[in-house]
């Protein structure tokens, strides 16, 4: 395997920050990874894995070894009566995936169309949107233990998955690197269209019984509509996760904020917007120099070109200041920092 150095990562992070990496290497199969995780001049750098760099910020040149992750394969594993079982290597493209899933006539993946990315991050951040996260579809996955290099199997409950989190950012960060993916999806679509606008767009369309393909179409043009297209404007889409807060704080916010945008969470607690906080806040369409927080969505932080990542970090702490002294609420960033 190439093994390449001084790397530029620009074309690799959809931030399209222009940094380094000291060294870089791409892996296709699990040997290739153990391989480079066993090489000696490698094995004692510090180690990115990456994937389609959608969810990550880099604040400076990557002092280590960057392993780009391209494990393929889409492998229909076994069916039930209900279900079927499918596995994919993590290297393969996210939104590709989906849409494979949906001309095979396997459903549960259509809400989470078009979002970036490769298989083998989404567990990381149980990625979500509009009602539906990963561990809704999730049978296991297979990771290298980068102690041992042995595969091990991580089943839903050992994932500890929760609101854009699993035990891979917690106490298991930088110990496994995901090498695919089986998914348990429906052979009967459980067609799901109550959340943000996709029933207003399914109108729009003149759709009265939508199948999954429907949902994906909506999905597509909503996301096409409201988010800036990494390839046009560099971002990590969502900055920041939805806090949630308990119900009395909530309650004293919304005594001088009637107008926020809330959600019930679990009990005793709400779900806040982040993104009405910023926009509340004047952060909405912010601009400095060449970055700033996007005009129409005010949780995605943007990069018009040339900004640099500390410079965008910069302005993500001043945000996370802004609105800790305007609600008493700490934001919490969901894109990865490095
Ligand atoms: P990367 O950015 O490459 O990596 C993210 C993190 O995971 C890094 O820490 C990396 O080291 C680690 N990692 C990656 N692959 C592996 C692996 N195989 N094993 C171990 N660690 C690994 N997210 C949502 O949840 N919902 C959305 O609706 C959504 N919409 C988005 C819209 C836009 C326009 C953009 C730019 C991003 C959006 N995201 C969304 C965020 C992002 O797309 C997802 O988090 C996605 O899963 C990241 O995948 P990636 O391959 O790009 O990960
Ligand atoms: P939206 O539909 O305008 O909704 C704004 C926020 O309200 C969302 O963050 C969503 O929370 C919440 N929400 C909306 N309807 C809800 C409901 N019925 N029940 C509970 N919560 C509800 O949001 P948007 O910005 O256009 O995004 C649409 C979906 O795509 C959301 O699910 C969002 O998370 C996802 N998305 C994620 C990213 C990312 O980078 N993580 C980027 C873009 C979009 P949730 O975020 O908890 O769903």
């Amino acid at each position: 395997m190439r093994i390449e150095k001084e790397k530029s990562l620009h074309a690799y992070n959809t931030f399209g920050i222009d940094v380094n990496a000291k060294l870089f290497a791409v892996f296709r199969t699990v040997n290739d990874l153990k391989e480079l995780l066993s090489d000696e001049t490698l094995r004692h750098e510090n180690r990115l894995i990456l994937g389609g760099g959608s969810n990550l910020l880099f604040t400076s040149d990557f002092d280590g070894v960057v392993l780009k992750n391209e494990v393929y394969g889409i492998e229909l594993l076994r069916n039930d009566p209900e279900h079927y079982y499918v596995k994919v290597g993590a290297g393969e493209n996210w939104h590709q995936f989906v849409l494979h899933s949906i001309d095979q006539g396997w459903a549960g993946l259509e809400n989470l169309s078009l979002i970036p990315g490769c298989v083998g991050a989404s567990p990381m951040q149980n990625i979500g949107a509009y009602g539906v996260e990963i561990k809704d579809r999730f049978e296991q996955l297979e990771a290298v233990n980068i102690n041992t290099l042995e595969v091990e199997t991580f089943t839903k409950d050992d994932c500890e998955f929760g609101y854009r989190e699993s035990i891979f950012k917690q106490s298991l960060k930088d110990k496994y690197i995901i090498t695919s993916v089986i998914f348990r999806l429906f052979r009967s679509p459980q067609i799901n269209t109550a959340y943000g606008a996709i029933e207003d767009k399914l109108e729009e369309m003149r759709i009265t019984e939508p199948t999954i393909k429907n949902v994906s179409d909506a999905v597509i043009a909503i996301r096409s509509s409201k988010l800036p297209d990494p390839s046009e404007i560099g971002n990590s889409g969502s900055f920041f996760k939805n806090p949630v807060v308990t119900n009395e704080h909530f309650e004293s916010i919304r005594a001088k904020h009637p107008n926020i945008v809330s959600y019930p969470s679990e009990p005793g607690h709400t779900k806040v917007a982040a993104g009405w906080l910023l926009d509340n806040a004047g952060w909405k369409g912010y601009t400095e120099e060449n970055y700033g927080v996007h005009k129409d969505q005010a949780l995605v932080l943007v990069n018009y070109g040339g900004a640099t990542g500390s410079q965008i970090y910069e302005l993500s702490s001043k945000i996370v200041k802004s609105i800790q002294d305007k609600y008493g609420i700490q934001l919490e960033r969901e894109v990865n920092i490095f």
